[in-house]
């Protein structure tokens, strides 16, 4: 606990007093743009790896960054944040992030490994689209080959079970929510986007390319390529 507690002391000193403006008007509310999905894995910083700040991202987290599907005779915690997320906050984005060298991923492709494990073996029950899909295109077999292509499909699949929620399906029909599909690779450093026309993941560079392109404008108008990011 120690550097938890020597964490809070610096955040007070240092972070608190240097944002205290931002820190004021986030306590009378919230309006984040985004409602990050996320693995609960230690190894993956929403805010770090975009360099967001407080009040920016509204973030849910499970192990294998699943969302279960729509289901009428029962709720779930994901159910409760996706209608909050997306009714009362209006987010205009949905990330659903999943990453390389995933926990939850790893089990789904060995479920002997946590068959002891009641709760985490019903959960992973959340990746059955993915796995039957890898495991079909790939002649049944499902081992350590197949990891980053169920970690991928495993985001798409999410994806389409925030389709069955009934208030993502709701703006998604009036054009006022867009669904992003990311996997960070944690070595790397980089993440990896879904394009849906062509069925695969692209750096982020090529699938925001039109967004980095309107970032990198020198001031002058110039259209050198070397330039940086405007934050
Ligand atoms: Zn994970």
């Amino acid at each position: 606990m120690e550097k938890l507690i020597s964490g809070i002391l610096k955040f007070k000193q240092e972070n608190f007093n240097k944002d205290k403006e931002l820190f004021r008007s986030l306590a009378k509310g919230q309006s984040p743009e985004v409602l990050f999905i996320t693995c609960s894995d230690s190894r993956i910083d929403p805010n770090l790896i975009t360099q967001t700040k407080p009040g920016e991202l509204f973030i849910a987290r499970n192990a294998g960054n699943f969302v279960p599907a729509h289901f009428t005779q029962s709720t779930s915690d994901m159910d409760a944040t996706l209608e909050f997320a997306v009714s009362v906050l209006n987010v205009r984005h949905i990330v659903v992030c999943g990453h390389t060298d995933c926990g939850a991923i790893k089990g789904a492709i060995h479920p002997e490994s946590v068959k002891h494990l009641h709760h985490v073996s019903n959960w992973l029950s959340n990746a059955a689209a993915a796995v039957a899909r890898v495991k079909a295109r790939n002649n049944g077999e499902l081992g350590e080959a197949q990891v980053l292509e169920l970690i991928e499909e495993n985001v798409v699949q999410q994806l389409k079970h925030l389709e069955t929620h009934p208030s993502v399906s709701a703006k998604l029909a009036t054009c006022s929510l867009y669904l992003h599909g990311w996997v960070y690779d944690i070595g790397e450093g980089q993440i990896y986007c879904y394009e849906a026309n062509q069925g695969r993941f692209v750096k982020v560079e090529q699938h925001y390319a039109h967004i980095i392109a309107k970032l990198n404008t020198h001031p002058c108008g110039c259209d050198s390529d070397d330039v940086a990011i405007a934050s």
